[in-house]
């Protein structure tokens, strides 16, 4: 979480090319913003404002060298006060940090007792006040922040700039840090997206290491303190990409390109397929993990190894996954799950796993994120940029790939591919009949509750499509397992509440269809998906079959729902509240 952006270069409008950095990076928080700017009689001029930036414009300053932050606040509440950047209390130091520093508390009343004055709630402004009482002994600004982060607990991303030395210091452990040359001008960014439009050619932080950019250079350490040589990687991404290209909103957007991307999957993905089977195959026991949409997906994954491929795969949220490693062994397989290959609840159970010497083989849609480089073997959903904060093309890529992928553990490849084909066709019908989902949509915008059934492989369909449905609109949406509905749940249901069922024409669609009238006989608004009509449902969306992959069309039923209801209610829904994409903090 949190957008990092600093550059220093030949431009003179450095604050305008930070605005514009951050504005690509919003999405990654929008409690606040905030901008530092060296001016040309070299102090440090900060404008920090709450809220999202929108097309915020900066006071024009000529000025070479800046710095900012969006922020998705941890500590301390959303005021203009606790956006970052912060400054020390003589304005010489400047930072921008992603993370949470564990003790921040303990820092802070040494920070105190030694007559520190804080401005801010934040633990970031620990930071920048450690730092100054750090350089007191330690000139060296590399060797001063090293040593004052190495007093920070947690996952940290901080980057410093030192007025009188005209320098940047950046340092990581945990939080995504990119470093790209641009001619002479030098950037840092927490998402190689952000720096695309200046340079290609990126450099990914380790945890541990360290970048100074200075008047003399710029220079690289490990985290051993060494001097190390910079590896550049060729960033796979188009900057027209994360455009919204005429769509009102990123959501609508990233939901129309589905069609193709499963198309592009299921032609372009062959020899990755082979190889993720094989390594499952090898495996003595494989575990699927992932955080929200990406845990559904997972979850869709066992559902789809056992039934495709008679195969057992293990699954757990990514968060808990860290007190159930006792079970990982050398020969086990983790396969971590997340678009942004940052979330940090699921680098920290791959981190776990790996101690324990188990093989690692993400799923990530982002060329060289954390993920990406801490596997033995990486898959790109090569979804492009997914730049709404609710998930949508992810996912449907996500379960492509599984379902590929049991398909060819099954040793029948070819009917993974013609079944992602008819889920192509059908989603691009969905798109076509999206006027109808509207439609629904304004039957049910002023509802309070939702809920969303499935059986077997619908069932994780139908905890995503709720999960969708709440973040976008905020309307109150729950999915179940529609066996469980007797056993609690169905007390929920009250006259006219919607209930979306999925029920495909598949092992599950009897029982469903009696789970639908259950709920019907108690009053609910029953909305069915399927291929098969029935006068149970109250409303009826039609879904082509397309075996175990219908699951795909469906979702993107509820993918439209989410949005036009999030719309009709007059909410952003490339922006929800309280979220953020790429969950870099605990
Ligand atoms: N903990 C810091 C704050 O609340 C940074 C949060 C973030 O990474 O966005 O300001």
């Amino acid at each position: 979480m949190c957008g990092i952006f600093a550059y220093t270069g030949p431009d003179a409008t450095a604050g305008a090319i930070v605005l514009e950095g951050l504005k690509s990076l919003e999405y990654r928080g929008y409690d606040s913003w905030g901008v530092a700017i060296r001016t040309a009689d070299g102090t440090i001029s900060v404008i920090k404002h709450t809220g999202k930036i929108g097309s915020a414009k900066l006071p024009h300053i000529v000025s070479h060298t800046a710095l900012g932050h969006t922020r998705w606040a941890t500590h301390g509440g959303v005021t203009q006060a606790n956006a970052h950047p912060h400054l020390s209390s003589d304005g010489k130091i400047v930072l921008v940090h992603n993370g949470i520093v564990e003790n921040y508390q303990t820092l802070k009343r040494e920070l105190q007792e030694l007559g520190y004055a804080f401005r801010s709630e934040t633990d970031s402004e620990v930071i920048a006040h450690l730092i100054a009482e750090t350089r007191k002994s330690v000139s060296d600004p590399v060797a001063c922040v090293r040593t004052a982060f190495e007093r920070l607990i947690g996952m940290n991303g901080v980057v410093c700039y030192f007025a009188d030395d005209d320098t940047f210091v950046a340092v990581k452990n945990g939080s995504p840090l990119v470093f790209a040359r641009a001619g002479k001008a030098r950037l840092l960014a927490s998402d190689p997206a952000a720096l695309a439009p200046h340079s290609r050619e990126v450099l990914f932080l380790e945890d541990g290491d360290c970048i100074a950019i200075s008047p003399d250079g710029d220079t690289y350490y490990g985290a051993d303190g060494m001097k190390k040589q910079m590896v550049f990687q060729l960033l796979d991404f188009d900057p027209e990409d994360a455009q919204l290209n005429g769509f009102p909103h990123f959501m609508l957007k990233e939901i129309h390109e589905q069609p193709e991307l499963i198309r592009r999957i299921t032609e372009a993905q062959e020899e990755a397929v082979k190889k993720a089977a094989v390594m499952i195959r090898e495996s003595y026991g494989t575990y699927l993990v992932g955080c929200g949409t990406a845990s559904y997906a997972a979850l869709a994954g066992t559902y789809l190894f056992s039934k495709i491929a008679g195969r057992h795969v293990n699954f757990s949220i990514a968060s808990e996954f860290a007190y159930l490693t006792q079970f990982i062994r050398e020969r086990s397989l983790v396969v971590p799950l997340s678009q942004s290959g940052e979330t940090i609840d699921v680098i920290d159970g791959v981190r776990d796993a790996k101690m324990r010497k188990a093989r690692i083989m993400t799923i990530t849609n982002v060329q060289g994120s954390s993920l990406f480089r801490m596997a033995d073997y990486a898959l790109l959903l090569g979804a492009g940029p997914e730049k709404a904060v609710c998930s949508t093309k992810a996912f449907t890529a996500k379960v492509a790939l599984l379902l590929l992928i049991a398909h060819e553990l099954a040793g029948n490849r070819e009917r993974g591919q013609e079944t992602l084909k008819q889920a192509a066709a059908a989603v691009a019908d969905v798109l076509d009949r999206k006027d109808e989902l509207r439609a629904l949509a304004e039957r049910m915008h002023h509802r309070d509750h939702l809920f969303v059934l499935g059986r077997g492989v619908s069932y994780p369909v139908a905890l995503e499509s709720a999960l969708k449905i709440k973040e976008v609109s905020y309307i109150h949406a729950e999915g179940f397992a529609a066996g469980e509905l007797k056993h609690g749940v169905i007390a929920l249901i009250e006259q006219g509440t919607p209930v979306l069922i999925y029920n495909p024409d598949d092992e599950t669609y009897h029982d469903t269809l009696s789970a639908a009238h259950e709920v019907k006989a108690r009053g609910a608004y029953v909305i069915g998906v399927s291929s098969r009509n029935s006068d149970v449902y109250d409303a009826y969306f039609h879904i082509d079959d397309c075996a175990d992959a219908t699951i795909i069309p469906n979702v993107v039923v509820a993918q439209f729902l989410g949005y036009y209801l999030a719309v009709l209610k007059g909410f952003d829904p490339d922006k929800p509240r309280n979220l953020a994409k790429s969950v870099t903090v605990k």
